[in-house]
């Protein structure tokens, strides 16, 4: 018995043992060759993630936050009208981070388990002129998963700024920045892209970096203004020295491990891999009659999922019996229904193995608690699911 647990909750996650190997490496310089040179192809590899070869990539300390709270301080200013796409908790954070900036913003949000209707995006669009709109592709409160390309096109027509807050899906769902036309994708280490918290990342477009060469005003966020910033990420671009702020230089090497990993791997087989396993757990977990938060297959998230407890199953009770059956999961977020439902983080590394595991003990842990269900059923259908003709 050695303990070990397996962490799957939607980040941090279950990290690659070449990425936490790369982490332990002692420190060195922020000048020094070596990590000029990791930090270079991390900016270089963000790009081929991101499939935005002409984007402009950001890589700074912080979490995920730290990259919406960039976006927001470096694009948008006081009085500038902004319409969030929201599908729960993350799009709500956007809009009050827009709003700190003195954004005049609208909050367009879907029911609880479904997305906005691209007919409500344009009217909005249509009626006011909007200099951004921001998008959750998954937000990790429902793990409802929106489609970001019509909404990216409904942003060029209407020459309105598009946002896309990828905490949750880059590397893990299908981001083409620059086919699509987004003007910013940003995410966190620590999610899909598999390296320890710590690191903001967010890649801009041309478009994103005149509008904000153009600003009338000077950005009211010091760590976070791109004026300081920019200069850095050139001069690692072109492997020079530079100094702002001290980088995460363990993280950076952490993450250059890890880009080429999810490079090595390839982005459309990563994708299908995310696809392929969510879409048999999903399977697994309606075999056990357990219901998902979102409303329709199409809009599940395939790199975490969100379900509801089993009626006259206690919560708490079951995510502790999970605990103690090896498996981390994570409670509910959304505050209208945070007690009533759990979260299954499987993105990155994750493999069959892992949500094999995490289903034996939920069967496991359903029997302690008296959930009706046949013992096997989950297991037995993410199995017929998983496999490749499926
Ligand atoms: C996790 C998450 C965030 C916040 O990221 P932190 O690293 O926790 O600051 C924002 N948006 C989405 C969709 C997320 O999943």
């Amino acid at each position: 018995m050695k303990g070990r647990k397996l962490l799957m909750i939607p980040g941090p996650i279950e990290f690659e043992p070449e990425v936490l190997q790369a982490l332990a490496m002692p420190t060195n310089s922020h000048v020094a060759p070596h990590f000029i040179e990791s930090f270079g192809n991390s900016l270089e590899l963000m790009r081929k993630v991101w499939k935005a070869p002409g984007g402009q990539p950001f890589i700074v300390a912080g979490s995920g936050t730290l990259a919406m709270d960039m976006a927001a301080a470096n694009l948008i200013e006081a009085g500038d009208k902004v319409l969030v796409v929201s599908t729960g908790y993350f799009g709500r954070r956007f809009k009050d981070i827009f709003d700190r900036y003195g954004a005049d913003t609208k909050l367009l949000e879907a029911p609880l388990g479904e997305v906005v209707s691209l007919e409500a995006i344009e009217k909005e669009l249509k009626t006011e002129k909007y200099k951004a709109l921001s998008v959750t592709h998954v937000d990790t409160s429902t793990g409802v998963l929106v489609n970001p390309e019509p909404i990216a096109n409904l942003a060029k027509k209407y020459k309105v700024l598009s946002i896309l807050d990828g905490v949750c899906s880059v590397a893990g769902e299908e981001v083409l920045q620059e086919e699509w036309g987004l003007d910013v994708v940003l995410t966190g280490s620590q999610k899909a892209i598999g390296v320890p918290p710590g690191l903001a990342l967010l890649m801009a477009s041309q478009k994103a970096m005149e509008i904000w060469k153009n600003r009338k005003s000077p950005v009211p966020n010091y760590y976070a203004d791109w004026n300081n910033w920019l200069p850095i990420m050139k001069a690692y671009q072109e492997r020079k020295p530079s100094y702002f702020g001290t980088p995460a230089v363990n993280l950076i090497v952490a993450l250059e491990a890890g880009l080429k990993m999810i490079t090595a791997e390839g982005m459309e087989k990563r994708i299908n891999r995310h696809r392929v396993l969510a879409k048999a757990f999903r399977a697994a977990l309606s075999a056990i009659n357990l219901q998902i938060l979102p409303e329709r297959e199409e809009i599940a998230a395939n790199t975490l999922t969100a379900v509801y407890y089993p009626k006259n199953v206690d919560g708490a009770a079951l995510l502790s019996k999970m605990g103690q059956n090896d498996v981390i999961l994570a409670g509910g977020l959304l505050s209208e229904v945070k007690s009533k439902y759990f979260r299954v983080g499987h993105m990155g590394a994750v493999s069959a193995n892992d949500l094999l595991a995490v289903l034996g003990a939920l069967e496991r842990s359903l029997q302690d608690l008296k959930h009706q269900f046949e013992p096997g059923k989950a297991l037995q259908a993410f199995q017929k699911g998983h496999l490749p003709s499926a």
